[in-house]
C-alpha cells in the first residue's frame, strides 16, 4: 500500500533493511523499562500514565490514529495484568475525548490486532489503536487504488496533540 505525502516514509523504508528494537521499547534490552525518557518529542510519545503511554502511529491510516501499550514487553493479553489492560482502556478513552476535540471525528476505531494473521505490525508488544474516522474519509482511496491519503504531517499532529494530554495530566 503507497502512502501519499509521506516525507517520513523513506525513514521506515531505510530502517525496515535492517534489525530494530521493538517499536514501544526503546532498547530490547530493556524490555521491562518502557522507552527512554527525554525523548517524547522524537518517538513521538504524547502522554506517560503509570502502567501505559500513549504513542503516535508513525504509519497512521488517518490523521490522529493513536496507540496505547503498557511499557511493560509483553505479547499477549494474557501475559498483561488486570491493572495494565484497565490503564489501556482509560487511556484509550481519554485519547478518544482528546482527538474528538482536536479533530472533530465522524467516529473511531478503537481495537487491537493479535497476531501476524491478524494483522499486528509489532506481534510481540500488545497495544491498542485509536483510530478517529471520518464519513467517506478512506472508502474511496483504500478500495480503488491501496493508497491512502494523510492530509496532515505527523509532526503537526502531535505539536496540536501534546499540549491536550498535558493539560488534562494528573
Ligand atoms: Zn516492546
Amino acid at each position: 500500500m503507497d502512502i501519499l505525502r509521506s516525507p517520513w516514509r523513506y525513514d521506515y523504508v531505510a530502517s525496515a533493511r535492517k534489525p530494530r528494537a521493538c517499536v514501544f521499547c526503546t532498547d530490547a534490552s530493556v524490555p521491562a523499562g518502557g522507552p527512554a525518557r527525554g525523548d517524547d518529542r522524537e518517538r513521538l510519545i504524547l502522554h506517560r500514565a503509570d502502567l501505559c503511554f500513549v504513542i503516535m502511529n508513525l504509519y497512521p491510516y488517518t490523521s490522529g490514529h493513536l496507540m496505547v501499550a503498557p511499557y511493560r514487553h509483553v505479547g499477549t493479553l494474557d501475559a498483561a495484568g488486570a491493572d495494565e489492560l484497565a490503564e489501556m482502556m482509560r487511556l484509550a478513552k481519554r485519547s478518544a475525548a482528546i482527538l474528538g476535540e482536536a479533530y472533530r471525528p465522524d467516529g473511531f476505531n478503537i481495537g487491537m490486532n493479535v497476531g501476524e494473521c491478524a494483522g499486528a505490525g509489532v506481534r510481540d508488544h500488545v497495544h491498542l489503536h485509536v483510530v478517529p474516522r471520518w464519513s467517506g474519509d478512506a472508502n474511496f482511496m483504500t478500495t480503488t487504488g491501496e493508497t491512502r491519503v494523510l492530509p496532515e504531517d505527523i509532526r503537526d499532529g502531535y505539536r496540536k496533540l501534546r499540549p491536550l494530554f498535558e493539560r488534562e495530566a494528573g
